[in-house]
């Protein structure tokens, strides 16, 4: 059988999912796998299709100090796994800059390309490419595919992609790209089956996860989001500030004395809920929590949700959807009605048995806005988008996980 393997490589981990490709029909996730800790304490974990583990092995630093042996090792792995031949490789591209506004197939050329945009995204994109890199010249054969995080904002109005900013900043790529594009763009798709009687108006995606921004869709394309140059910009997240006066920082530099490691620390790793609260950045355990502190950083978090909503609104000029998903969005009944209180004025009524019981409807039949909880899935957006462009044909279908 034929198999398109979806990686998403971070800083020290590699996430897997293997797709059934070119069988017609509902598609079927054969595994989902991940190796955590490389280059300090490495672990190959994977789960077929039934949720039984297929492997969970604990490996040396040495073994596997970067993500190219990483790979080699989940390569390894994948070839033992009996009557699955590896056809096409779909990546998790966080950047493709100003001009890519699909997902392409890889060719050395175009690495190069998505190399240039590093420093648009050094902290993400470097990891992103280098099991590209390491697949083209190991196994040229196989073809792989880019789908990238941004490109889904791509061809929105100038006014949306600037900042008040010189043009000349603006032509070197310092602009409001914006994010989580394959979750809005699985999400865009999902719509007209589970919510046909707004799919074609204007909807606010809530990707609500350890990141989350806003995406407004208008007839299913994105006209505005939260996030911006970068993932910082927009809500609070786990452990990010989102939306801050640039004067913070030049403050943080002046009377602290912090330089630009220090800050990026700061800002990717010490604010949001973390820094809110004090305990943590999972959401779970501040709603677990007695600590008042927990209870303000989920305050806060509801109110930026709502403040950001009705900047997305005013893009949008109305409202007629609000869609939650993501590991919040589409888990916690409690931070959903929060929001739905924080939207009424836009005609939003929850019906609270239904969100209770995590209806993917679940708002009022009186409700001038839908609320929905619509569970996403980029890994099966790229294995789509993988199969689309090297097989030709959607054989992996729209719609189901
Ligand atoms: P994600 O990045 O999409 O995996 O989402 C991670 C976030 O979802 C974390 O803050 C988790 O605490 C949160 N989350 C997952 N399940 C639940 C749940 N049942 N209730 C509240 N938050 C949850």
């Amino acid at each position: 059988m034929d198999a398109i393997l979806v990686v998403n490589a971070g800083s020290s981990s590699l996430k897997l999912q293997m797709f059934e490709a070119g069988r017609a029909g509902t598609p079927r996730r054969l595994l989902e796998g991940r190796i955590e800790g490389v280059g300090t304490a490495p672990r190959l974990h994977a789960v077929g299709a039934d949720g039984a583990i297929l492997v969970d092995r604990t490996l040396s630093p040495e073994t596997v100090p970067d993500l190219p042996a990483a790979l080699h090792v989940a390569e390894t792995f994948l070839r033992g796994l009996s009557g699955v031949t590896l056809a096409a490789v779909g990546h998790r591209v966080v950047h493709g800059g100003p001009a890519y506004d699909r997902p392409l197939v890889v060719t050395p050329a175009v690495l190069a390309d998505l190399e240039r945009l590093v420093p648009l995204a050094p902290l993400h994109q470097p990891h992103n490419l280098a099991p590209i890199r390491t697949l083209l010249q190991r196994r040229p054969d196989l073809s792989q595919v880019a789908c990238f995080d941004t490109a889904f904002h791509r061809g929105r109005d100038p006014l949306a992609d600037r900042f008040a900013i010189p043009q000349t900043l603006h032509d070197e790529g310092v602009r409001r790209y914006g994010f989580h594009g394959l979750s809005y763009e699985y999400i865009a798709g999902r719509l007209p089956e589970v919510a046909p009687d707004v799919a074609r108006g204007r909807v606010i995606v809530a990707h609500l996860g350890s990141g989350a921004s806003l995406c407004a869709l208008s007839a299913g394309r994105s006209v505005e989001t939260t996030m911006g140059f970068t993932g910082l910009d927009g809500l609070p997240m786990g452990t990010r500030p989102g939306r801050l006066d640039p004067g913070v920082l030049l403050h943080l530099m002046t009377a602290k004395g912090m330089d630009a490691v220090a800050i990026e620390h700061f800002l990717y790793r010490e604010c949001g809920l973390k820094g809110l609260s004090g305990i943590g950045n999972d959401m779970r355990d501040l709603e677990a929590s007695d600590d008042p502190r927990a209870a303000f950083a989920i305050a806060f978090f509801v109110y930026r949700i709502g403040l950001e909503a009705g900047m997305l609104a005013a893009a949008l000029r109305g409202l007629d959807a609000v869609v939650f998903t993501a590991g919040i969005g589409e888990n916690s009944a409690r931070l959903r009605a929060a929001v739905a209180e924080r939207l009424a004025w836009l005609g939003a009524v929850l019906d609270p048995v239904a969100n209770a019981q995590g209806h993917s409807r679940i708002s009022a039949p009186d409700s001038r806005v839908a609320l929905l909880v619509v569970p996403t899935n980029e890994e099966l957006m790229i294995a789509r988008h993988t199969a689309g462009l090297v097989f030709g044909s959607s054989s992996i279908s729209r719609g189901t996980a």
